[in-house]
């Protein structure tokens, strides 16, 4: 088995940001009404955004949250602007000091949005200064130190926070309980991915037909920012290869070449599946023998590898561990186990926690 480290800025189908990607800015949707997918979310948010503007009064805060990629940092800005407010964005792990939350703080005009991306990891001390910011618009500072010190408290106009986090399991339960609209995001299905596909090529001047596009929206790991990653690569080769119009053959010729089979998996996934089929016979493994084993973080494991498999039926989580499905079993081309134990562990009922 190859044990190189894996490097995920080489990995095309990785739902996280890369530098690569600041070119999506001119592929984001602007307003709701552009944003495709998730549609009960897009009808909840357009209620709470009306009635809010209604009342002239800052939405309530908004927490989004599901895999990377799928459109929490896009929602947000498009929060801001159907508002018709300002937006400061930020990220749990910048903010390292209670200071620098208060400074970002004190700058907000009346209803501003402020985004805290992963907001998961924000320190211990920097959520203490936001528990009375959120909900009494408040900030207690210590001005001062040793017996000077004395605290005191300003007032904050009234904003509205929108966290975004992968991991709802990790955001603590004063935090999550101080969002009055927590917002879960979903993979998107092949239709609503070829609605973006097809949106994406017209932006980035590619010329795709019907069956093209639909062959890049199935092989997009159910992930906005992964197909619009597979529209530039597939640009760049019909640009290279002076390919007039990229119909599904050629399209499949190139996820291809790129490493990105039928399902949208790249070699990392199938090399986390064959894992646990060839070294630990299906499994249950635990994610920390899987991280270590593949020299990986168990973050990223847990955030952009595991979610799109066991949405796709090929891996199940089990309290003791993860395990192979017989549909996993069949994508990597393998038989599946006959031991009777393992096939009653693996046609029982899911323990899956959605959330985690
Ligand atoms: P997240 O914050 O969840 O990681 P982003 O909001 O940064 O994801 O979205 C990643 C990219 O995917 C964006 O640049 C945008 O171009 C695209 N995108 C996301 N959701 C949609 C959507 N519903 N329609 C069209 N494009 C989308």
């Amino acid at each position: 088995m190859n044990q190189q480290p894996f490097d995920p800025a080489q990995r095309i189908t990785d739902s996280g940001r890369q530098p690569e990607d600041a070119s999506e800015q001119s592929l984001r949707p602007l307003v709701l009404a552009d944003f495709i997918g998730q549609q009960k979310l897009r009808e909840n948010l357009a209620v709470f955004i009306e009635a809010a503007r209604g009342r002239d009064e800052a939405m309530d805060h908004v927490l989004f949250y599901g895999p990377p990629g799928l459109g929490k940092t896009t929602l947000a800005q498009i929060v801001a602007r159907e508002l018709g407010v300002g937006f400061r964005a930020t990220s749990g792990p910048v903010i390292t000091r209670a200071g620098d939350l208060a400074a970002l703080l004190t700058n907000l005009q009346p209803r501003d949005v402020l985004f805290i991306d992963e907001i998961h990891r924000l320190s211990p001390a920097v959520e203490e200064v936001l528990y009375p910011a959120m909900e009494d618009f408040q900030l207690d500072l210590i001005i001062g130190e040793g017996p000077a010190a004395r605290s005191v408290r300003i007032d904050l106009p009234r904003f509205t926070l929108v966290g975004a986090t992968t991991r709802l399991g990790l955001i603590t339960t004063p935090l999550r309980e101080r969002f009055g609209i927590p917002l879960r995001l979903n993979f998107y299905e092949p239709r609503e991915l070829d609605l973006i596909v097809r949106r994406g090529a017209r932006v980035v001047g590619l010329d795709l037909d019907h069956s093209g596009a639909m062959e890049i929206a199935r092989r997009s790991r159910g992930t906005p920012r992964v197909a619009g990653r597979l529209l530039r690569r597939v640009r760049d080769f019909a640009n290279v290869a002076k390919v007039k119009v990229v119909d599904q053959r050629a399209a499949d010729e190139m996820l291809k070449r790129l490493d990105v089979d039928d399902l949208g998996l790249d070699a990392m996934d199938r090399r986390y599946l064959r894992l646990i089929a060839d070294h630990y016979g299906g499994g249950p493994v635990g994610v920390e023998t899987l991280a270590a084993a593949l020299s990986e973080q168990r973050d990223t494991i847990e955030d952009a590898i595991e979610p799109y498999l066991i949405q796709q039926g090929l891996l199940q989580r089990s309290p003791r561990g993860r395990m192979l499905t017989i549909t996993g079993y069949r994508h990597l081309g393998l038989t599946p186990p006959r031991n009777q134990a393992q096939l009653d562990l693996l046609t029982a009922p899911s323990s899956e926690v959605a959330d985690e």
